[in-house]
């Protein structure tokens, strides 16, 4: 089937004063409807960049887009800012790791679901209450029809966060971009947001990209996952490819505190010693090659004078210059020295 969501080769570039950021080089992925990806790096590694030109909502003035990013066929590189409004909201949707920065402290929650329905629907304001009402039952909000006339600041942190997601899809979207939607949130509410996402996708079949520094949060809700370097992608495969055997230096690191490779996966991030890459002047050939343990072991100086390609079959695959027998060896003594 063709993939709902499908991005070539997408270069993000600011220009700034000190010059040109590329906060993204060269990302490809597709997404299927009813299916997560999973996307995951630290913080500056490009995974938001990515998805807010995806959404259209990067700064045109001094952002550059190249490549191709299609959505249910549709071009939106080249598309206009009227026609993204149209798609956003109903065939495309966002959530965030803040409500409260999402939503206006001067309208009631259910003005603003119904806002974002009746903007795409034509609904009566009474139909997009009841619409509303429906919606907040749906996302387990209590007394859906009194809250619904409630001001954000009435609601509790995973309220708001479960009123955003169910804003998100008042209009079913197909797909769903949830860019850390549960970091603020304490253990156990954040648990419940993530069983809400995956009950929704069950009875809504949406699409969703699921931006993240948790690996947690992927082995919970991915079915595939890429991994983003320097506004590249090192790494990608299904969600027990990458986790349980990884393919590169980086998501070894960063599966770091793993006991082993089949090991369970419910590990916190494990700090790699430096820090990530400037995307003002990035390190020549492999951009984790400032921080890669094993750098050393590529004859010729190779991770630092050339990029390595991101070889790809059936959509899994990575890039880096060590070959597969110089891996299995090295990431097997690494991880018996952990
Ligand atoms: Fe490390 Fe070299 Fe592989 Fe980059 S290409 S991840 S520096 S071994
Ligand atoms: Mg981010």
């Amino acid at each position: 089937s063709t993939p709902f969501l499908s991005v070539r080769d997408l270069k993000v570039h600011f220009s700034t004063e000190d010059g040109v950021v590329k906060a993204v080089d060269g990302l490809s992925f597709d997404v299927e409807k009813g299916q997560t990806l999973g996307i995951v790096g630290e913080s500056g590694s490009g995974k938001s960049v990515t998805n807010m030109a995806v959404l259209g909502l990067h700064d045109p003035r001094n952002t550059r887009l190249d490549g191709e990013i299609l959505l249910d066929g549709k071009e939106l590189i080249t598309a206009s800012e009227r026609e993204l409004e149209k798609l956003r909201g109903n065939k495309m949707s966002m959530i965030f790791q803040d409500a409260l920065a999402s939503l206006s402290p001067y309208h009631t929650i259910g003005a603003q679901i119904g806002e974002t329905y009746r903007k795409h629907t034509g609904a009566s304001r009474k139909e997009a209450r009841a619409r509303s009402i429906e919606m907040l039952r749906r996302v387990g909000i209590p007394q859906p029809d009194m809250r619904v006339d409630d001001y954000p600041h009435q609601f509790s942190g995973g309220m708001r966060q479960r009123a955003m997601i169910a804003m998100a899809l008042v209009c079913d979207p197909e797909l769903l971009i949830a860019d850390e939607p549960t970091t603020a949130l304490d253990v156990t509410v954040q648990a419940q947001i993530m069983d809400l996402l995956k009950d929704l996708q069950q009875e809504f079949g949406t699409a969703i990209i699921f931006i993240t520094h948790d690996l947690g949060v992927i082995a919970d809700i991915a079915d595939d996952v890429l991994v983003m370097y320097g506004g590249r992608c090192v790494e990608r495969g299904t969600k027990e490819e990458v986790l349980r055997t990884p393919d590169h230096p980086y998501t070894l690191g960063l599966l770091g505190s793993m006991p082993s490779l089949t090991g369970p996966v419910d590990v916190p991030l494990s700090p790699i010693p430096g820090s990530p890459p400037s995307l003002l002047n990035p390190p020549s050939g492999c951009r984790f090659h400032p921080r890669c343990a094993f750098a050393e072991k590529v004859a010729g100086g190779l991770c630092s004078s050339e990029r390595p390609g991101l070889k790809v079959l059936d959509g899994r695959g990575s890039a880096c210059h060590l070959t597969a027998d110089q891996k299995h060896e090295l990431f097997t003594e690494h991880v018996a020295a952990r």
